[in-house]
């Protein structure tokens, strides 16, 4: 399952919440100015309130922009929610869905998060499904258990299009990356039960990203694994440079 088909790399930045108005703005001119001809497809999620000025400034630009978490419903009574055709209008064009912090601080459950998902899909965003096990469980030898759980849910609703990403909590924002090694085996996992849940065609078509604590000091290693197809990255994303050197490192079109 690892001779994987060409799958075109993605490198998302998680901003989370991080940045103004006139810094992202600037943030997405020097990204547009000096990204040149990556090979990698390039999304930004930005927190709500800046998308709009985002979306603006990437306008005509290749590079995506999505939302950080929505509501499962379209609207109603769900005060400080975000709904996704709300995340549409604001120019967005991804959806991020199950990121730990959002587990963490909002007690977002496998169930919420796999209606969070079909919501997404539904209003046209592409859900990038975020997974990935505690340090705990990892010690404990419950990693792939948790990764097939939270996949399950996630796509429970089998949504048409989406990515993943495998996030170890325990590298989130720790400085503490995962080895390739231990990216390539989870990702394979991954991937071998969404080839038991849709096919091999399929699973060898979805992009599966690693994200936590990835630098343009270990991207290259990082990206190297076959089942690895790109990053979604928080920290070193906040700094053009360091993004734009880790979207290289996926290699560029020629
Ligand atoms: C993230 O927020 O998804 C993330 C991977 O953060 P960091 O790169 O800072 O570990």
């Amino acid at each position: 399952m690892s001779a994987a088909p060409a799958r075109r790399p993605l490198v998302a930045a998680n901003w989370k919440m991080h940045l103004l108005r006139r810094d992202a703005v600037a943030y997405c001119r020097a990204l547009r100015d000096g990204l040149g001809s990556p090979a990698a497809e390039v999304v930004l999620f930005p927190s709500h309130p800046l998308l709009p000025a985002v979306s603006e400034a990437l306008e005509d630009s290749r590079i995506g922009v999505g939302g950080q978490d929505l509501h499962p419903d379209p609207q109603g009574a769900h005060t400080g929610d975000v709904s996704g055709p709300q995340l549409r209008d604001a120019g967005c064009s991804w959806a991020l869905c199950g990121h730990s912090e959002r587990r963490r601080d909002h007690a977002e459950s496998d169930e919420l998060v796999g209606r969070k998902v079909e919501a997404a899909s539904r209003h046209g965003l592409l859900p990038l499904l975020c997974v990935g096990e505690q340090r705990e469980e990892r010690a404990a030898g419950r990693t792939f258990e948790v990764l097939e759980r939270q996949l399950a849910a996630g796509l429970a609703s089998r949504p048409g299009r989406f990515a993943l990403a495998y996030e170890p909590v325990w590298a989130i924002g720790t400085g503490e990356t995962a080895t390739p090694q231990i990216a390539q085996e989870a990702h394979a996992f991954l991937r071998r039960r969404l080839s038991a849940a849709l096919g091999l065609a399929a699973a060898g078509a979805i992009r599966i990203l690693y994200g936590g604590s990835v630098t343009p000091e270990n991207a290259a290693s990082l990206i190297a694994p076959p089942d690895v197809d790109g990053f979604l990255v928080g920290g070193a994303s906040l700094d053009p440079g360091k993004f734009q050197a880790i979207i290289r490192s996926c290699g560029s079109a020629g």
